[in-house]
């Protein structure tokens, strides 16, 4: 396996009359080539923020980039300037968010959209490009005659995200984000989305970065997952390793508040308490004030990314010998 996406202490903050908002504080992620990482953690943790600076979509100011690093098939990308992101946006990395009318210009046909992606990056002319559009159609299931000469709001909520996925893909980036990419759709719609994405990796070897609060579409998709508090990464591990032993406490958490067949909604687990306000982060560890294991040396002393074996990271105190925890240097994942 190469590393294709390597975040490293990676911090974005925005600098607000208000104070400063740590939305992603010291975030160290990695998606392999080809890989299907899930990104997973309530509204507010930094999934989005941390994505779209991968995209290089935060607007600067507010936000600031205040520490580490994000590498894309060997690039740097935390100093790019617009211009060179444009080459990178659409053509190495591809984003597609949960609700595609809002990315999709409503005044423009769905042909002329997708023959404007690709003229960003490839020099063909009109008449190829449009060819081109054509088949990035099929491969994600239309097939409908005169879908090119269409506009967005012809289409159904499925139909415009697979037109997404398609003007994403199209140039075939090495990897495509996706957040909350199906949250929008019925049941149905939304299951064949997510095979229609597992197909597309399959048969381009595009990675997936998933980004989503719903660890039904994890379990379906992803061959790793990253949990995400607070801003910060709390735990890491293969996707059955995940499920099946959850080492952090507000990853046991999560899986406990998911919604079982014939369970009844008022006997669902939820955590207690609230995500903690980003101008005010607790000191120690930041999931302190909501976890039933917190100890003292949780309310003073911010724990590290520790490795626990087989790949799985958590950032969790429970995991050090308490007699070591103090002057322990932290593992960060490599
Ligand atoms: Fe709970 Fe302490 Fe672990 Fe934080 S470090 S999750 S408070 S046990
Ligand atoms: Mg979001």
């Amino acid at each position: 396996v190469r590393p294709l996406l390597e975040i490293s202490r990676f911090k974005m903050y925005f600098h607000t009359d208000k104070g400063v908002v740590k939305a992603v504080d010291d975030v160290d992620l990695t998606v392999n080539e080809g890989e299907v990482v899930g990104l997973v953690g309530e509204s507010g943790c930094g999934k989005s923020v941390t994505s779209l600076s991968v995209m290089g979509l935060v607007p600067r100011p507010p936000g600031r980039v205040e520490g580490g690093s994000i590498r894309l098939a060997d690039r740097e990308l935390t100093h790019l300037k617009g211009r060179e992101w444009r080459k990178i946006r659409g053509n190495v990395v591809s984003m597609i968010f949960q609700e595609p009318m809002t990315s999709l210009n409503p005044v423009f046909t769905i042909g002329d959209q997708i023959v404007e992606a690709i003229r960003q990056h490839r020099k063909l002319d009109k008449k190829a490009a449009r060819r081109l559009a054509a088949d990035s159609l099929q491969e994600v299931g239309i097939s409908r005659k005169g879908i090119l000469e269409e506009y967005p709001h012809q289409l159904s909520g499925g139909m415009r995200q697979r037109v997404m996925i398609a003007m994403a893909m199209v140039c075939r980036p090495k990897l495509l984000i996706a957040d909350e990419p199906t949250t929008a759709l019925d049941v149905t719609i939304q299951a064949q989305i997510l095979d229609l994405m597992r197909r597309l990796n399959r048969e381009t070897g595009t990675a997936i970065l998933m980004i989503t609060h719903d660890l039904g579409v994890v379990a379906e998709m992803c061959d790793r997952v990253v949990v995400m508090y607070a801003g910060q990464v709390v735990e890491e591990a293969d996707v059955n390793t995940l499920f099946n032993q959850p080492r952090h406490p507000y990853t046991q958490g999560l899986l406990q508040s998911i919604p079982r067949l014939g369970q009844r909604a008022e006997r669902l687990y939820s955590i207690p308490g609230n995500v903690p306000n980003p101008k005010q982060m607790p000191t120690g560890c930041r999931f302190a004030p909501r976890c039933e294991y917190a100890m003292n040396i949780c309310r003073t002393e911010e724990p590290g990314l520790f490795a626990i074996g087989d790949g799985q990271n958590s950032r969790c105190w429970l995991h050090v010998d308490k007699k070591e925890e103090a002057d322990r240097d932290p593992t960060t994942t490599t």
